[in-house]
This record gives C-alpha cells, sequence and structure tokens, in this order.
C-alpha cells in the first residue's frame, strides 16, 4: 500500500489534454479512463467500478448537471426548429404540439444518460471526486 487506498485502482488519474477523450468516451457508454465500454449500468445508474480498469465510479457524483446540460441542449435544438418550421410553413398548433411533444421528450432521453456520461467523464478528467 502507497498510504492512498483510494487512489489504488487502476486508471485513476487523468492523463493531461484528456478532457475531450474523457467526455467523449462518457457520452458513449465507455470508461473515461481505459475506454472500456459499460459505464452504466441501466439507464442512469453507474456501475461502482470499472470493469476493465477498475476505476471507482462511484466516486464521481453528476448530481443535477445532467438534466441541467440535457435542457439547455435540448432546448438549443427544438426552439429553433420549431421558430423555422412556424416561420416557413406555420402549421397549426395542435400539429406542432403533435410533433414537438414527443420529439423533445425523445431527444430528452436520447441524451440525459449520454450527458451523464460526459459530465463523468469531464469530472474524472478534472480530478474532481464526491
Ligand atoms: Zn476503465
Amino acid at each position: 500500500m502507497d498510504g492512498h487506498p483510494e487512489r489504488v485502482a487502476k486508471g485513476d488519474e487523468a492523463p493531461k489534454g484528456s478532457w475531450s477523450r474523457a467526455l467523449w468516451r462518457g457520452f458513449r457508454n465507455r470508461c473515461p479512463s481505459c475506454g472500456g465500454h459499460g459505464m452504466r449500468d441501466g439507464f442512469l445508474r453507474l456501475r461502482p467500478a470499472c470493469a476493465h480498469c477498475g476505476l471507482a465510479f462511484s466516486e464521481f457524483r453528476a448530481d443535477d448537471a445532467p438534466p441541467y446540460f440535457t435542457i439547455l441542449a435540448v432546448g438549443h435544438i427544438v426552439v429553433p426548429s420549431v421558430l423555422f418550421v412556424e416561420r416557413g410553413w406555420a402549421p397549426p398548433l395542435w400539429a406542432q404540439a403533435m410533433a414537438w411533444i414527443p420529439i423533445t421528450l425523445a431527444l430528452a432521453l436520447l441524451l440525459l444518460p449520454r450527458i451523464k456520461g460526459a459530465v463523468i467523464g469531464a469530472h474524472w478528467a478534472a480530478g474532481i471526486r464526491g
């Protein structure tokens, strides 16, 4: 033991300049350290640790950041699209609602777990734990 039991797992340290790679790996449900598949166990729940390198995912807490960034991203996709369609074709409001509500929900459900992975990857790259 080196006196730092919380740091004995391999893949614990983020190499410099690995932010974008860590975010992208997390976005794709991969370990930010080794790139092994399966960071999430289910829709949003993280596995306790990476099955490949042993990085403890349980040390990282994304809290409210994933929903915040998901709302930000979905809003920046849907609102301009709604305005574009409204200016171009001006369909009835019921038709707009029938189209945009499911699209908004689908985008949110598609992006939320991926953004959570990216947030965990950013935390790993920045060394933020707990
Ligand atoms: Zn790993």
